[in-house]
This record gives structure tokens, sequence and C-alpha cells, in this order.
């Protein structure tokens, strides 16, 4: 409990709380009190002692930052004494740091340069004396550590082991030869995150106050020559926001923004991965197909020439010949425009995207449970949370800020569970891992509501006031013993025990998932089965607990709520409700199809067949991303007619007719809707590259040029149609988001967004509904000929199909080849090396990868990253859930061999 205490300082009174400091009261006075290790996010230490004032009474100087306030207190922070300590720990730091302000990188926001300045310090007077801190590490892709110019402030230390939580840096030696020692990453197990390990995130760099860490770049600035444009990542789906620090219209670095989703912190992707945007493979003029080859054209001639075919085709072949493919990585503003060409231009629903590989049973399992397909709760929440059940997802990797903010919370005394086939970074601190067998989510939801329901500790009034459908839902999971279950998941009885236990004891438990839950043939009734899980417990429409399925991409929840889907029209309206349908009809000046169109497997399996003849591609790249590779060249190949639009000649644009060159999210405004259904806004920071427009500005000509009504000026203009044809975003506008965003379900320009669901039940479906699940396992299961089950995911340094990440030095440099991961038993079984590549082969095709034998891995289980070209998705299994289509990328069969 704090209460109100009275203090002076430099004569000034100011009422505050007794638990802060010195620092803090200060700071509310406008009383400046320099400081090198201070961060608000840290535990203050006062190491650096340039903070030190005087308090009446005190033998000695104090240090502001780690001094509490108390009753009556009286402070000076400007004394003779106070000015002498602060300039000679200034003088002693020069005594170690060379002077070489005229050629530091950091010069212009150093602190030790300002407070030498305002302290009249001169470092050309100071005698330094030969110390061992006399080295540079440069052995990180991405920073350097100058040894000569730290400090020993120690703020890196902290920020890596309180913040980051990766405990990489470290002090070592002692007294005069004290330095920084920070454990580099080994590149022998490249794709293999080590514990205590730096993982390049580059947030002890973006907070050094000196320039002692300062990120490797050709790209010399100083700070008054740079604009800083503040907007959204364009990686994961967490939605970091960091400003764009502009020099002569070219990105030369990124820093995090402080407050807001990622209060500062940001993945290795996020600090360094920008290099793409002035990549020389940056498409800047439109392409079009000749005699095979790609001959550069106007814009006139390539707009000309799509027209024509979407005209021709829909003359001989109707609507249903067309399909597009809008994108995750696109903006809200630009997925609206792609679902709107499709609908409105070619007359068909047969409009989808990626979401369909990685979420599509999420909104179908969690809308038809609870009432709506998003993330339940916030990610500020995970701060609030007892337990946390994490199921197939790697955060750490995956959604690395999300992954930290866990093992923060985690440190800070939370209980984790973790149940995933390998031993991933989290399961480290896990109180249990559940190292399942793949595709034996269901089993292992079952087991734990078994447990849960005969030890009594399910939310009975909970379950009485919100749900239906419980009688049929204990008919199942009295089935699944923990013994049962164990068997199914290749787990122990105890350890299901024991995880039933923890969650349902927590006041707050959660439920973060990922595709480890999502991508199996009966990926929805996973999702379900998480619903079930949570509803069972209470753990619904409370802060800080719920089901959180985490979403991959940048913007894949947007491209979902604009309706970039084949059943639904922005804001998840049903394309068969008359109504709704209307509404669009009138607002757009044509009549629409009500009949559900095309998945993007089925519109694959169409083109394979060639009953679609034209499909559009905007900012996807299904020859890397979708299932059996094979497949899916085969049925671009069989189109009439393909049209790609992207930044990067990608794979997928090698089979088009026609390539339209695309801006990317730092060269155009518009908004990206993160994980926690948070729209925030994107700022154009630099110009466009050569002839390439935004894809909201084609999208644009394109319906006009069909006839249509586009005059849209700027994103803005699109958002504001949209928004008031969807009532989940009606509320919103740029203005109202501009700060920080607002959070979906906003349907009034008063209402203040929604941080987390269902706090008033589930108003959408009456009440939450259990869903009896039968555990069915994999399709494709080992057999003689291919004994081993491969299970696929994403590794840190990659992102999605490498488009953007293949342009970053570093991160290529990395991770620079495919591999697959072999407990030490099965290479031995197999005789397989660490480091050679083998080939590894299912009944669709063939793949090479590198061996790297881990003991993170089951035995008779593989894995590989799903990043590379002619990789995973050469051998995975095409094989859909009924209900969404989602592929079954998690679990296939292969056998490996020697090349
Ligand atoms: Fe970008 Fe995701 Fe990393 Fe944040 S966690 S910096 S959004 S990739």
């Amino acid at each position: 409990m704090s209460n109100k205490v009275k203090i002076l300082i430099n004569n000034m009174s100011v009422e505050i709380d007794n638990d802060l400091t010195i620092l803090e009261a200060a700071r509310l006075l406008n009383i400046d009190i320099p400081t090198f290790c201070h961060d608000d996010r840290l535990n203050p230490t006062g190491s650096c002692r340039m903070c030190v004032v005087e308090v009446e009474g005190a033998r000695n100087l104090m240090t502001a930052c780690s001094t509490k306030v108390r009753d009556g207190m009286v402070v000076r922070t400007n004394t003779k004494n106070v000015v002498e300590t602060r300039k000679g720990i200034l003088e002693l730091m020069w005594a170690n740091h060379p002077n070489e302000c005229l050629v530091c990188e950091k010069s212009g926001e150093c602190k030790l340069q300002d407070y030498s300045y305002q302290y009249n310090v001169n470092p050309d007077s100071i005698f330094k004396p030969l110390n061992s801190r006399d080295f540079i590490d440069n052995s990180n892709e991405f920073y350097t550590f100058d040894s000569r110019k730290c400090i020993l402030c120690g703020k890196c230390v902290q920020i890596c082991s309180e913040l980051q939580m990766t405990s990489a840096i470290g002090f070592d030696e002692r007294g005069i030869d004290t330095h920084i020692k920070i454990k580099q990453h080994d590149d022998s197990i490249d794709g293999v995150i080590d514990l205590y390990k730096c993982v390049s995130c580059g947030n002890c760099v973006n907070n050094c106050p000196v320039g002692a860490l300062m990120p490797k770049t050709k790209d010399k600035y100083r700070n008054w020559e740079v604009d800083k444009i503040k907007t959204t990542c364009p990686y994961c789906g967490v939605g970091c926001q960091f400003n764009l620090v502009v020099k002569d219209n070219k990105v030369v670095r990124v820093e995090p923004v402080k407050g807001g989703t990622n209060d500062g912190l940001l993945c290795v992707k996020g600090s360094f991965g920008y290099k793409f945007i002035n990549h020389p493979d940056r498409l800047k003029q439109p392409l079009i197909k000749k005699d095979g080859v790609f001959v550069e054209s106007t814009w006139e001639e390539a707009m000309d020439l799509i027209v024509k075919k979407i005209n021709e085709t829909k003359a001989k072949h109707g609507p249903n010949a067309f399909s597009g493919l809008s994108s995750a990585k696109c903006t809200n503003e630009e997925n609206y425009l792609m679902q709107k060409l499709v609908r409105a231009g070619f007359g068909t629903n047969n409009v989808d995207h990626c979401a369909r590989l990685c979420h599509a049973s999420t909104v179908a399992g969690l809308a038809t449970t609870l009432g709506s397909g998003a993330m339940t709760n916030s990610i500020s929440e995970i701060g609030g949370t007892d337990t946390f059940l994490v199921i197939g997802s790697n955060t750490t990797e995956t959604h690395p800020v999300i992954g930290v903010m866990i093992k923060q919370r985690v440190k800070k005394g939370a209980k984790l569970i973790v149940a995933d086939p390998r031993k991933i970074e989290l399961a480290n601190m896990a109180n249990v891992h559940l190292q399942i067998k793949p595709g034996t989510n269901v089993a292992l939801a079952n087991g734990l509501m078994n447990v849960i329901y005969n030890e009594g500790l399910y939310d009975k009034e909970f379950i009485n006031k919100n749900t239906n459908n419980l009688e049929d839902l204990l008919e199942v999971i009295k089935e699944y013993t923990p013994e049962k279950a164990a068997e199914i998941c290749g787990v122990s009885k105890e350890d299901i025990v024991k995880a039933a236990r923890l969650y349902a004891s927590a006041d707050r438990a959660a439920i973060y998932y990922a595709m480890g839950i999502t991508q199996h043939s009966s990926g929805t009734n996973h999702v379900k089965s998480m619903a079930n899980l949570a509803l069972m417990t209470g753990n619904v429409g409370k802060e800080s607990t719920g089901i959180n399925p985490l979403r991959g991409q940048n913007n894949v929840q947007g491209a979902c709520d604009m309706g970039a889907l084949p059943d639904v029209l922005p804001g998840y309206q049903k394309v068969f409700d008359d109504a709704v349908a209307k509404k669009y009809e009138k607002a757009w000046g044509v009549s629409l199809s009500r009949e559900v169109g095309h998945t993007l497997p089925i519109m694959m399996n169409e083109a394979s067949s060639q009953d679609i003849k034209f499909m559009y591609i905007m900012g996807e790249n299904p020859v890397v991303s979708d299932p059996d590779t094979n497949h899916i060249k085969k049925a671009l190949t069989n189109l009439d007619f393909l049209v790609v639009q992207d930044i990067f000649l990608t794979q997928t644009a090698e089979f088009a007719d026609v390539v339209l060159p695309a801006a990317s999210y730092a060269e155009k405004d518009g908004t990206f809707t993160n994980t926690e259904r948070r729209v925030q806004r994107i700022r154009k920071a630099v110009t466009i590259k050569g002839n390439a427009r935004s894809d909201w500005e084609i999208l644009s000509e394109l319906l006009t040029r069909l006839g249509l009504e586009a005059n849209y000026n700027n994103a803005e203009d699109i958002f504001k149609e949209m928004a008031s044809l969807t009532p989940i975003y009606a509320g919103l506008d740029y203005d109202r988001i501009d700060d920080n965003g607002m959070q979906w379900p906003c349907p009034t320009s008063n209402h203040p967004g929604t941080k987390y669901l269902y706090k008033d039940g589930f108003t959408k479906l009456g009440k939450a509904i259990f869903t009896p699940i039968e555990h069915l396992g994999p399709q494709e299961l080992p057999d003689s000929e291919y004994p081993l089950i491969l299970t696929t995911g994403r590794t840190l340094y990659h992102f999605h199909t490498k488009t953007m990440t293949d342009r970053v030095e570093g991160l290529k440099a990395t991770v620079p080849d495919n591999f697959i991961q072999v407990s030490p038993d099965t290479a031995k079984q197999y005789q397989l090396k660490h480091n050679e590549f083998i080939t590894v082969s299912s009944r669709r095709g063939s793949s090479v990868a590198k061996v790297q034998i881990t003991d993170t891995i089951d035995d008779g289980v593989v894995f590989m990253p799903f990043h590379f070209a002619d990789g995973a998705n050469m051998l995975t299994n095409p094989a859909l859930d009924d209900i969404c289509n989602i592929p079954e990328f998690k679990v296939c069969a292969v056998k490996v061999n020697k090349c």
C-alpha cells in the first residue's frame, strides 16, 4: 500500500506516493537529473552513479534513481558537491574512453558527449591509463561491441536479463579489468536457440547510452540529419511499434518506440530486418512475359493487357473462372480493395489468402464456439496471468516479443505449462513440459479436462451461466483418462495430472497457441478443444485469461477482418446474408454473388484441373508457402493467365504472365491489425522505388478501369469506406488510432475499443458451446517405407517464405540453409552426421536439408522450417480439414537418405 508523502526538491514541494524514487519526484517537477543506466522498465541500481543528489541529513550523496522518497525529505540536485561529483564520474569514464567523437556514429545522441558538454568536462585534458578494455567484438552479424567506449553502466546487462530475459550479457573479470562480455550465438547450430546466448534482438544496442553497442551499418548519419517516422513492424503479428530513421530518402536504422504494444522491445527482425527495403532486387517496373521471358513494360501496357484478359475470361468462362489471393503482408486498405476487386470486379467470392494455411481453423473453431474467431485477450494482460498453457507455439521464435513477455511473467512467479513436440526454449522454464507426439492435441485436452472434471476443479458457476452442451462433452472426455491420454500423446500420466491441476487451480489462466494447434486435418477440432478447456475452467471473459491464437504475419488478422475470405465480406459478414450483400451492392454499385467462393487449396485444385483460368495474386508466394509444391506449380502452370503483384520476383511470380511492382510497408500509408485485434498505423517514410506503386493504387486503377467507383485520394479514403460498411471497425478512424492504435470491436465513434472479449457474456451465440471431440490423429502416419514423422515450423531468423529476410544479409547468414532437426538416436539409426546434407522424401517429393542433431526433439520425429523454396513443402501433406480447408502441414511421413 502506498501513501502520499511530501518532499522538497530544490525548494520546490511535491506530494507523491512513498513507493516512488527521488528521480521520479524530480521528473514531476521538471527537474532534470542525469542518468546513464536508468530505464523506467528496469530495477533501478544506481550503478552509473550519475544521478547522485544531496539529501539533507544523509552522510553521503544518494543515487536519485534508487532512493525512495520519505515524508519531509529535502533534496538538492545542483549543489557544488553534486556537480563536482558528477563531473568526477564523467572524468573517470573518459579515462577509459577514446576521444573519437568526431568519427563516432553515436555522436549527437550520446549521453557521455551531452553530459560532458553540460558539466564542462574536456576529454583531451584527462590522463588515460592503459587498461584491458581495448577489444572490439565484431562477431555478431548485426551489431558491434566496442569495449573501449563502454562506460560499464550495466544497462545492457539489465536489459538482456530483466527485459529480454536472455542473460547473454554479463560483467567479466574484476577491478580495472572489468568488462562486458556477450555470449554469442553458436553458428554451428544455426536455427537452434542456445539458452543464455545472444539472439541478436538489438534491445541492448537500442538502449546503450554511448557508442559501445552499435548496429553494423554502411549508412553513416548524424542524429540531426535524419527524420524519424513511427510505423508498425512488417513481420510477425505482434505489431511492434518503431521509428524508421531516414536519411536522404533511405531507411538507415530502426528505433523501438516505448509504451504501446511492445514497450520498446523488438526482436532481431524488427531491429535489423529493414534492409530489404533498399535491396537491388526490388521490382521497379511492370513485367510482361513474352515468349517465356519477362520484358519490362509500361503501366499502361500492363494494365491494358490485364483488363483485356479479364474481359475475355469473363465473356468466355464466366465469373467462377476467376480467383484472387489477397495478402496478410499488405494493409487493411489493400485487402479491402482486393476482395472488392474479386467480388465486384470479377463477380465471384473466390478470394482467400494465407490465413487459410495458418489460422483458418481458429476463425472457424472460435467463431462457432464463442462467437468471434480472434484472440480473446490483449498482449498487455500477459502481466496479470497466473498460469500459461503454451501449446503448439514456439513463441520465443515466432512471436518473440510476446515470448519475452511470457518469460518476464514466469520469472515473477507465474506458472508455465508447455505442450509441444519439441523442447522449445520456453520448455526450459516450464513447470511441466508435455512433449506430445505431433497431432495429439485433442487427446491431451480431453485428458486434462478428464482430470479437471473428476477432481472438481471446473468452474461450475461459470459453466451454468455461460455455456451449453456440457453433458455431451462429459460423455466423450470420461473415456480420456490420464492413462489413455498419456498413451496417445506419448507423455507421462503424472505430467497430465500436474498440468491439469496447475491450469485449473489458477485464478487467471491463459492459453496461447499457434500453428501446432491449427495446422491439422482436424485443426478446427483442435481449436474447439482449446475452447472447451478454457470454458470448463471459466477462463474466458476475464482479464489476463482467454484463448489466444497468435496470428503469424503482420496483418493476417486484418486480412481476415477485411473479408479476404471466400465466405465473408469485411467484418465477418456472411456473403449469403441478403441484407449484408445488399448493403455492399448499394455502396459498390454492382450486384454481388451470394455463393460462398473457393478456399485457397480448392482454388489450386481448380486451377490444376483448368476450371479456374485467371488468378490474381497480391503479395503471396504459394509456390513456397503451400503444401505439396509440385501440385502448386502444376496449378499455376495450368492457368490461362496469372497476375502477380509483389515487391520481389518471388518463386510464384516466375509463373506469372504479368508482374506488377508494388511498394513496401515503408513506402506507403495504411493500417495493420495485429494479433490482439489492435488496428495500428503504418506511415510512408521513403518514396517508392522506381516505377513501383502502392498495392492500393494499383487496385484502385484496376477497379476504375473495370468501371467501378474507386476515387480514393489516399489510404484514409479507403479506410473510411471500409469502416462505414464494417460494424466491428465502424468507430475507428485515422485520428483515433494515431497514437497507440485501437482494438476492435469498436462499433461507434465514442466506443473505447475492446481490450478483451466476452466481458458481458457470449452475446452473439447466447451462450458458448462445448463441443465433444474425439482424437482422430493425422491422416498420414509413418510406415515401413516412410518411417519418420515430419513436423514443420518457423525459425527466429526468417519470416514466412523468406522474400524479405533472404534480402537481409545478417538474417540470411545466420540461417543460410534448409535444415532438418533429428534426435541423437534417430541420427545414429540412419547414420546421419551433424551438418551433412541429406535428402528427405515423402510420397509427394524430395528436399535437401542440413542435419542438426539435437536433443530437443523426440526419436522418430524430425523438424524442418517451412521458409525454404523446395524445402519442407515439397514434402507436406495437402490433406485438408473438412470444415475450414486448412492443410495438414504439421504431420506427414518421410524417409531420409544420404545425398
Ligand atoms: Fe516485429 Fe514481431 Fe519481432 Fe515485434 S516480435 S519486432 S512485430 S517480428
